[in-house]
Parts: C-alpha cells; structure tokens; sequence
C-alpha cells in the first residue's frame, strides 16, 4: 500500500486582497495517495490498523461518486480483504469511474433503491446484514464513527508550525469533529459546510465528539446550494485557484473550502498576523472521467 505520510504543508500565497497580511499553509492531505481521498484514508486507518483476526472483510454504503467508498474498497483489496459496497441508486448500465474501480478491485456492488438505503443507520436493518455478513466490519457511510477521530488527528499531529486557525469542509461531521479534539488553546477550527444543513451539521459533529468543545463552528455560507451543487463562479473559481496556486481542487469539497478562504480573506476574518491551516481533504477522484 502507498500511503504517503505526513503528508506536505504548502505555503501559499495568493494574489487575493489583505493575503499578503496573513500565512496561509495547505495541508495537503490530497497528495496522501494517487487517487484514494486524503480524509477517507485518515477516517479508516484507526479501524484498519486495529481489525480482529475473524475478520475477513468490510460492508459499507456510499453514492456512485463516493469517496469514501473508493477508499475502503482499495483498503480492501490491497489487505485481501471481502468487500461489499452497498450503493444508493442503480448504475448498473452506466457505472462510474469510482464504481469500475471498485469492480476491478473484486468488490461486491449492491445497488438499492433510495428507500432501503435510507435505513443505513437503522439498528433493524444493520442486525440483518450481520447475519448475512457475519464475519464482516460494517462501516457507516463516510467511515464516520467514533474512532475515525483518531485518525484524524494524526493530520494535526502532522502539522509541526504553529497557527491560529485550521479551515476543513464539513459533509458528515467527523473529520471536524475529529480537529476540534485535537487542537490546543487558542486553535480554532471553522468547518465550511458543503451541503445546506444550518443546524443538522452542527448536531452531526456533537454527537460524534466525546467531550464537547467550544473550538470550532462551521460557516454555512459557501454551499453553493448544496452538496455537489457546481455553479459557474465556483468551477471558475476551481480552475483560477488550480492554475493560480498549482494545487488541483474539485468543486464537490475543496473547491468550496478555498473560495470560502478567499472570501474569509478578503473580508479581513482574520486578524492581520495570524496563520492559517487550510485542509485539502483530496476528493479528486469522485470528479474524474477516467479509470485508474
Ligand atoms: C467526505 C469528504 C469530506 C467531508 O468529511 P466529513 O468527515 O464527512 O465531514 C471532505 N472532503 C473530502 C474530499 C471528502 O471525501
């Protein structure tokens, strides 16, 4: 397996109003693995490093497009693991270029409709499938869970330079969840919520923090309409960002973190002085038009 860690902090230094006012860093945790998503990977290490022996392979739920899914999947296939991907939607005659990754790592496509994906949380239909895959790990959808907080922090873990503020996107909550409890005082982390969920998204990382902290908030106003919604402004944005910093973004993830740093910088949010960790989380794969 090519996992390359720590992953690199990059200076940056856009040509945005009052930049030149701040330290930017990115962290790039897009450049842990040629295609296998920066977070996905933070998210699953603690719970593959600490699998049982009775254990022969993984189930787990996601989109066509999931991130999530793609990294499980070759996790599971360079182990020699099982893997059964459960997948909202019928793509069967049309699979995307994550879903024929999965296929050509052995994986097990399930296709459901909507309605029974929709039960992917529910204690009745998660016993069924324990029964049906006894000798499997389930993973909730995202890899979300406790112990991905762990894995988590081993990205702060990683960052050596001292800063004030940390910038994640924030879809299920956990890899916030897991940076507001592994920053020190005064650190803050701000999640930039990439789907419409005022509210919903702050409930989602407070279930998932074990002790409550006061750390972090998330900014709502950069979703752009909601989750993969890829308006104009933003694509251009993506590629302006791309060519301007030589760092390849998507609009799904980290397209909406750097328009949101931007935006942040230019309306001087931050105190003149202050350095600033932004996360590239990867994602690049759920864009693509090719295979591997
Ligand atoms: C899943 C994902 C996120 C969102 O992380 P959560 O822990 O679900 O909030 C951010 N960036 C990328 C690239 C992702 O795949």
């Amino acid at each position: 397996m090519t996992i390359q860690l720590p992953s690199p902090l990059t200076r940056i230094t856009p040509g945005w109003r009052h930049a030149d006012t701040l330290t930017l860093y990115v962290k790039r945790d897009d450049l842990i693995h040629p295609v296998i998503s920066g977070n996905k990977w933070r998210k699953l290490a603690p719970v593959l490093a600490g699998l049982p022996d009775s254990c022969t392979g993984m189930v787990s739920f996601g989109g066509a497009f999931s991130n999530h899914l793609h990294a499980l999947g070759y996790a599971c296939y360079c182990r020699g693991l099982a893997f059964t991907a459960i997948v909202r939607g019928d793509y069967r005659s049309q699979p995307t270029p994550m879903l024929q990754d999965l296929m050509a790592w052995g994986a097990t496509i399930r296709y459901v409709t909507k309605k029974e994906y929709g039960l992917r949380e529910s204690a009745a239909y998660l016993n069924e499938l324990q029964h049906a895959f006894p000798t499997h790990i389930i993973i909730p959808e995202g890899g979300s869970q406790s112990a991905a907080l762990d894995g988590i922090a081993t990205m702060i873990e990683e960052i050596l330079t001292p800063f004030t503020f940390l910038l994640v996107p924030v879809a299920s909550g956990a890899t916030l969840a897991g940076v507001a409890s592994a920053l020190g005082d005064p650190q803050r982390a701000i999640g930039i919520g990439v789907l419409k969920g005022e509210g919903y998204l702050e409930s989602l990382v407070e279930r998932l923090l074990s002790v409550p902290r006061s750390n972090w908030h998330i900014n709502h106003d950069f979703h752009f309409g909601g989750y993969a919604k890829r308006p104009a402004a933003l694509r251009e944005f993506c590629e302006a960002f791309s060519r301007e910093c030589d760092i390849p973004v998507e609009p799904v993830y980290s397209g909406k973190l750097f328009y949101a740093l931007k935006s942040l910088v230019e309306n001087r949010y931050f105190a003149p002085g202050s350095t600033v960790v932004a996360v590239h989380t990867g994602g690049l794969q759920g864009s693509r038009k090719t295979v591997i």
